[in-house]
Order: structure tokens, then sequence, then C-alpha cells
């Protein structure tokens, strides 16, 4: 069993909902703030693809519109197992928590855990603006 059961659960229910016409592709984002609190997103894709948004955007977007700033851990789902994109992964390095965990899976299952560091060496993050 998962060590990451609800967030799992929450990621695979969100990719259900995915607006996905274009890829194809199902993408699940669950993620858990300081508190505890759990937030799911998936991909919403539009016909002008500027205006597609990730899952994991949608979930922090979520959690952060509810006055949740800091992140324990990200959960990511597709059925292959992609990794979160660059950009994503820059918007995650703005509200982690400093052992903030991704753990990026697939439907067999299989669970991989990183840490930011491992996604994005020498993140630009907000304490940049200190160094000034
Ligand atoms: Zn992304």
């Amino acid at each position: 069993m998962s060590d990451y059961k609800k967030l799992r659960e929450l990621a695979l229910k969100t990719a259900g909902f995915a607006h996905s016409p274009y890829s194809k592709a199902k993408v699940g984002a669950a993620i858990e703030t300081e508190d505890g609190t759990l937030f799911g997103g998936c991909n919403v894709e539009n016909s002008s693809f500027g205006g597609t948004t990730c899952a994991e955007q949608v979930a922090i977007f979520k959690a952060v519109s509810e006055g949740k700033k800091r992140i324990k851990r990200v959960y990511v789902y597709t059925e292959a197992g992609w990794p979160p994109c660059g950009i994503c992964r820059q918007i995650m390095s703005e509200f982690a928590l400093p052992q903030m965990e991704v753990i990026i899976s697939d439907s067999q299952g299989n669970e991989s855990v990183k840490s930011l560091q491992d996604l994005l060496p020498l993140a630009f993050t907000p304490d940049e603006y200190n160094k000034r």
C-alpha cells in the first residue's frame, strides 16, 4: 500500500476530470499543505495552446487562493509516470517547504520520490530578492 494513499486517490480522481481533448493525456495532481489540507488539480487544455494549465498548477493555485501557501508534498499522476514540467517546478519552488517531496507516479502504482533540489537545481526562489 502506498505511503501516499490519500494523495494518490485524490490525484487519480482529479485526473478523471482532465480537459485534454488535444493531448489526450490525463494528469492528476494532489498537494498537501503545511497544515495537512489536500488540494487536487487536473490539466485543463485550451484550443489556443498558451491557455493550457497543468494539473500541478491548478492544485497549487487552488491552495494559494484558499490562503495555503506552504506546500509539504506534491503528488503527480499520469498513466506513464511523467515528471512535472519546468514551469510547474518553478511554480512549486515559490511555495515549497524546505523538505517538500514530489512524488511521481504511474498507473502501475510505481512511485518515485524526489526533492525539489533534484528536480530544479539552482532554482530562482523568493530568497533571491533578499540578496540585492
Ligand atoms: Zn506543468
